[in-house]
């Protein structure tokens, strides 16, 4: 079964009359930055960047728009690039996507799921975004870019001529703040627990990856009967009766990682869309290292167990009910029928 396409996680925007608001950052904004200086000011990073595959401009302006649209404060992506750009900041200022997709809170966007803003002003490191559709609402970016490697391309006027070949780029501040789009039936589906998701998403939201990640990891815990009555349903409905049989004994266990464990090693058809696991990406997170992850480590397990808990939360249990529920239905009207039929 192919996982069903679905939207892509927006970060939230409000609306124009809250943009004189603070920038949500770390540390106030410095005054406006000498541009080619503040490339300058970085330290070269080790030249050592594995997995990191070059990228034609336009795929990095894709690459940077995706950055912008779903990644959180300080969670920094490498970009190598084929056609080198200019060593100083109007280099990266080229690859900016002239537009981006947002959610748009003010009162005349506020029922569609994204719109389209355009690019209005960039200077330095702070980038700028309107509303396409309401002109109203503006969203601001501050980024931070660090070189990873320049080239010297020639001399012109006896003077070196540098290109950026690789550079990393991370947001130091966003307005309005960025936050993932929580389905409500995802909350609906946690209950008691959606309190916990929620401290996990606001660490997230500032880049506190092992918080976040330590908060999921409580969700899970406190999911586990829901994840196996969740593998139940599947079971019942693909007739999988060696996963009933391991669910009876993952049951048995007093340990919630415990019966996670043992129920994930047979998981019925239909909750492993392609070739992907979700409920083994939640054990996983759950007997990870939380307590020797880096930072960067633990806000990719935040991410991961994030986007899971959509999937199977939102997704798969809405997919399960309305598959019970038909089943259910079907049945009804064959015994309607058969009753009849015997009259
Ligand atoms: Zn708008």
């Amino acid at each position: 079964m192919k996982p069903a396409s679905k939207p892509p996680i927006l970060p939230r925007a409000t609306t124009h009359s809250d943009s004189n608001g603070p920038l949500r950052a770390a540390k106030p904004l410095t005054p406006a930055v000498q541009d080619t200086k503040r490339i300058q000011e970085h330290q070269i990073m080790p030249q050592h960047t594995p997995n990191l595959v070059e990228l034609s401009s336009a795929e990095a302006k894709l690459k940077i728009r995706q950055f912008i649209e779903d990644e959180p404060l300080f969670s920094p992506i490498k970009i190598q690039i084929k056609d080198p750009i200019k060593s100083n900041i109007k280099g990266i200022h080229q690859l900016m996507p002239e537009t981006i997709h947002l959610y748009c809170a003010s009162g005349n966007c506020s029922h569609l799921a994204s719109t389209t803003w355009e690019a209005v002003n960039a200077s330095g490191s702070l980038h700028a975004y309107i509303c396409a559709s309401c002109k109203e609402s503006k969203a601001q970016y501050w980024f931070d870019v660090k070189l990873i490697e320049k080239q010297t391309t020639g001399l012109v006027n006896m003077s070196p001529v540098e290109v950026i070949k690789s550079f990393e780029i991370s947001k130091l501040g966003q307005r309005p703040h960025w936050a993932p789009k929580i389905p409500n039936r995802l909350l609906k589906n946690l209950g008691p627990s959606a309190q916990l998701f929620r401290r996990g998403v606001a660490c997230l939201q500032e880049g506190l990856g092992i918080g976040a990640s330590a908060y999921f990891r409580r969700v899970i815990e406190e999911e586990v009967k829901a994840l196996l009555d969740l593998m139940e349903k599947a079971a019942n409905l693909d007739g999988d009766q060696a996963a009933l049989e391991n669910l009876k004994t993952a049951r048995e266990s007093q340990v919630a990682s415990e019966r996670l464990k043992i129920a994930v090693q047979k998981v019925p058809i239909s909750l492993r869309p392609g070739n992907a696991n979700p409920l083994a990406v939640l054990y996983g997170a759950l007997s990870g290292a939380v307590h020797q992850e880096p930072e960067e480590v633990a806000i990719g397990t935040a991410k991961r167990i994030l986007k899971t808990f959509i999937f199977l939360f939102e997704e798969l249990k809405e997919r399960m009910d309305s598959a019970e529920a038909y089943a259910a239905e079907i049945q009804q009207i064959r015994d309607e029928t058969k009753k009849s039929s015997n009259h």
